[in-house]
């Protein structure tokens, strides 16, 4: 579905990322991801690699912090390019929660939590629409979360910035739609993974218990829609966000 598609991946070592990167690997796309551990890149890389359809695919890593504009455009501009002269796929993964109710909030939680899952949008998609638009073609993924859309007690600066980030797809949508470029996002539910392993046992059983399909997500359940979205099954769809979450927000 992906073959011989340059795909770039923020957060790409771990979780949803990496299951995303094997996937698209194994439907014969090239893969760059974007992490901040070397370590864990390299880790990944080998998985990605041993899933692909050929071992004739790039499949690398890159250390970025993707909240950083200058480190994001230099990279993009002077390194990436390289590999991947064009770029058919951009998916924004990278995030992190620093959670706490509002009366608490250090000014630094909010800041970290806006700039690693939005800023980071606008960084590295600004530095790739230019190209895509002198493509005429492209898909930007946007992982939001359902907590984007209906809230979350104790996490307003993941919320704001979750809510952000549809915000800024919807618009995008509407600027790049006439250069053949669709922009989505995804709204995962709970999703078995570093961000929610931290969770409480108790924490963990009453959200089971929100969730009509009864189990936390897989990251997988997330990479086969960002499948679709990044493949050409999803080329008269854009400006839309898809929860992916066993029913828990309806
Ligand atoms: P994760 O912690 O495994 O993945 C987050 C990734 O982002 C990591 O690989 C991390 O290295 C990377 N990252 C963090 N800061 C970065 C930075 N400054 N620059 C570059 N990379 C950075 O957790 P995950 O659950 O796989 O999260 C992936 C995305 O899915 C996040 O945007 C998260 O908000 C979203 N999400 C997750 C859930 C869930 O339940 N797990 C639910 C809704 C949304």
């Amino acid at each position: 579905m992906l073959h011989h598609k340059n795909v770039v991946i923020t957060g790409g070592s771990s979780g949803i990322g990496k299951a995303m990167a094997i996937l698209f690997a194994a439907h014969g796309a090239n893969i760059m991801i974007l992490g901040t551990s070397e370590e864990k890149g390299k880790n990944a890389v080998e998985a990605i690699k041993q899933a692909a359809m050929s071992p004739k695919q790039c499949i690398e890593y890159r250390v970025c912090d993707v909240s950083n504009f200058i480190s994001v455009e230099n990279l993009f501009l002077q390194d990436i390019v390289k590999q991947f002269p064009i770029i058919d796929v951009l998916v924004n993964n990278a995030g992190i929660t620093r959670d706490g109710f509002l009366i608490k909030m250090k000014e630094q939680d909010w800041d970290d939590v806006i700039a690693v899952n939005l800023k980071s949008i606008f960084n590295t998609t600004r530095v790739v629409v230019r190209a895509m638009m002198r493509e005429k073609k492209g898909k930007i993924i946007n992982i939001s979360s359902i907590v984007g859309l209906v809230g979350n007690a104790g996490q307003t600066n993941y919320a704001a910035a979750k809510s952000g980030m549809i915000g800024f797809s919807k618009a995008l949508a509407q600027e790049v739609a006439r250069k053949n470029i669709c922009v989505n996002c995804i709204a995962p539910g709970y999703i078995e993974t570093a961000m929610t392993e931290v969770l409480s046992e108790d924490v963990q059983s009453a959200l089971l218990q929100k969730i009509p399909m009864q189990r936390m997500g897989i990251p997988l359940d997330v990479a086969k829609v960002a499948l679709f979205l990044a493949s050409d099954l999803s080329d008269y769809v854009t400006g839309q966000v898809i929860t992916v979450d066993g029913g828990m927000v309806l």
